[in-house]
């Protein structure tokens, strides 16, 4: 603070000060021995107080049970350290009214703002979960005696600067520019000289940091004033903004948390008012305001349901369309059986599992006989299409742990895991009657039957195979030999029948 400002507050004699009361309630406070009596002696003296502290004590804002009646039931209700506290603040908010002429209305602002202000304080104390709500609200209600301060040291300039700064941070731009400070260093020097608590100078001296606090007591100080200006000024929506972006910076709160706070505020005003003896009236458009960001506030969860449900949604779809995609690059487009690159990761991990267990692996070429006859006799699209019976009937007849691919053109590839020599040749004899009985089209309203060769390959007891290349080439050698003893036929490489 410039020495100058310092030096014309220490001469000035009307600088508001505490009453008698308060300074003997200071005097209890800052004493260790003092016990309950003797505080409830002191306040008693002071009838007022007295009824005060029983209005606050049976207020909402204790929410007791039990009607509080005299003096030490508010006392063991509150404790020692709050009444002191209560009490304090009501001593100084009454007894530092001046009675000069002509400031009643400044006098009246200002403290209507720290009534409201020190309901903030203590209201968003609560909300972050904070233990000295009585010291808050105290605090909250002295943040601006600097602006008492002040006017008394120059009536008529600041007097003229209050009446048209239409916010708290214009007039804090026009006090540094004028005094070289603002009422938060004038009030904090005012705290410090009446001997207050250092809790409640510091949080004097915060009270208007444009810079993060890290005291949640000093921020929640800091953020009440802002509040309270929901109450004082004529745009409260801009004043909520301001009081928001406060709330965010200083203590982390989210928009629904002050708009609870404000909510709170409005319900609690009246009874606050009273007891401090100035006039609230609750702006109509708060009201409003809050039913406005409410509205607004289940619209934004209704988006954010439908927005988080579209995702869902969308997301599983790609992961639809891509297990779909994977899954057809697995098959054969006419017939929907495995493709031979499928079938080629198939069999080598079917052949690795059967070499490390000793299981059995049993494979089987497959070739229709005499294809090119049936293209050649009725076209292509027949070919087609008995192709496209044919796979299907061979997975009819399979088990769903066979694998059938197609190989190429019209040859298929039958694979039967843990299944050795002579089961394997059973399965595809049955096979091979099945397909014999069932026509696999109709042409020209006649059923048009078709034949296979096969040729059984097995890696197992009977041979071993080093690699699964030699397995298929052993099936594909029966399969000739199949053709060559004249087709229909089922050929396994070392099982004779
Ligand atoms: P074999 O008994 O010796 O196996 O005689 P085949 O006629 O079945 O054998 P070949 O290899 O001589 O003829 C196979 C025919 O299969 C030739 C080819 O046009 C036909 N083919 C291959 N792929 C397809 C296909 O996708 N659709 C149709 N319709 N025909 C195909
Ligand atoms: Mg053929
Ligand atoms: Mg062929």
């Amino acid at each position: 603070m410039r020495a100058e400002l310092e030096a014309k507050l220490s001469c000035c004699r009307d600088l508001p000060s505490p009453p008698g009361v308060a300074l003997r309630i200071l005097a209890l406070a800052r004493d260790p021995d003092v016990v309950m009596a003797t505080a409830a002696d002191t306040i008693g003296l002071d009838p007022a107080l007295t009824a005060r502290m029983l209005r606050i004590a049976n207020s909402p804002l204790y929410a007791s049970r039990r009607r509080i009646e005299n003096l030490s039931q508010a006392l063991t209700l509150l404790g020692l350290n709050a009444t002191l506290t209560l009490a304090l603040g009501f001593t100084l908010a009454s007894g530092m009214r001046s009675r000069q002429h002509g400031d009643e209305q400044h006098e009246e602002k200002i403290w209507r703002r720290s009534v409201i202000a020190a309901l903030a304080s203590r209201l968003l104390g609560e909300r972050t979960g904070q233990r000295r709500l009585e010291e808050l609200m105290l605090a909250g209600l002295l943040q601006d005696i600097g602006v008492l301060g002040l006017l008394q040291l120059d009536r008529k300039g600041y007097g003229a600067l209050l009446a048209d700064s239409p916010d708290n941070a214009v007039l804090r731009e026009r006090e540094l520019q004028k005094f070289g400070s603002d009422h938060a260093e004038v009030g904090h020097w005012m705290a410090r000289h009446w001997n207050l608590p250092p809790l409640l100078q510091d949080a004097i001296r915060v009270s208007e940091s444009p810079a993060p606090l890290e005291s949640p007591f000093d921020a929640c100080v800091a953020v009440s004033g802002y509040l309270a200006d929901l109450w004082m000024q004529e745009d409260a929506d801009a004043a909520r903004l301001r009081a928001l972006e406060a709330a965010r910076l200083h203590l982390s709160l989210d928009v629904a948390a002050v708009d609870g706070v404000i909510e709170q505020m409005g319900q609690m005003l009246p009874e606050i008012a009273t007891m401090f003896e100035v006039r609230i009236t609750q702006p109509r458009r708060i009201a409003a305001l809050l039913q406005e960001a409410r509205e607004l506030l289940v619209l934004r969860n209704l988006r954010e349901i439908q927005d988080a449900a579209r995702a869902r949604k969308d997301a599983d779809e790609f992961e639809h369309r891509a297990q779909r995609l994977a899954e057809e690059a697995r098959r054969d487009p006419l017939t929907g059986v495995y493709n031979r690159t499928q079938l080629e990761s198939v069999l080598e991990k079917e052949f690795e599992t059967s070499s490390r267990h000793g299981w059995p692996l049993s494979i089987a070429f497959v070739d229709l006989d005499d294809f090119k006859k049936i293209n050649d006799g009725w076209g292509h699209l027949v070919g087609d299409q008995v192709l496209r019976s044919f796979a299907s009937t061979l997975q009819q007849h399979l088990r769903s742990s066979d694998i059938v691919a197609r190989y190429g053109g019209e040859e298929f590839l039958i694979v039967l895991p843990g299944t050795d020599e002579r089961a394997a040749l059973g399965v595809m004899r049955r096979i091979l009657a099945e397909v014999g009985q069932a026509p696999m089209t109709r042409v020209e309203g006649r059923p048009l039957h078709v034949t296979f060769s096969a040729g059984l390959a097995t890696h197992g007891a009977l041979e071993q195979f080093a690699h699964v290349d030699q397995l298929l080439q052993a099936a594909d050698e029966a399969l000739y030999g199949a053709k060559r003893e004249g087709r229909n036929r089922v050929v396994a490489g070392l099982v004779e029948d």
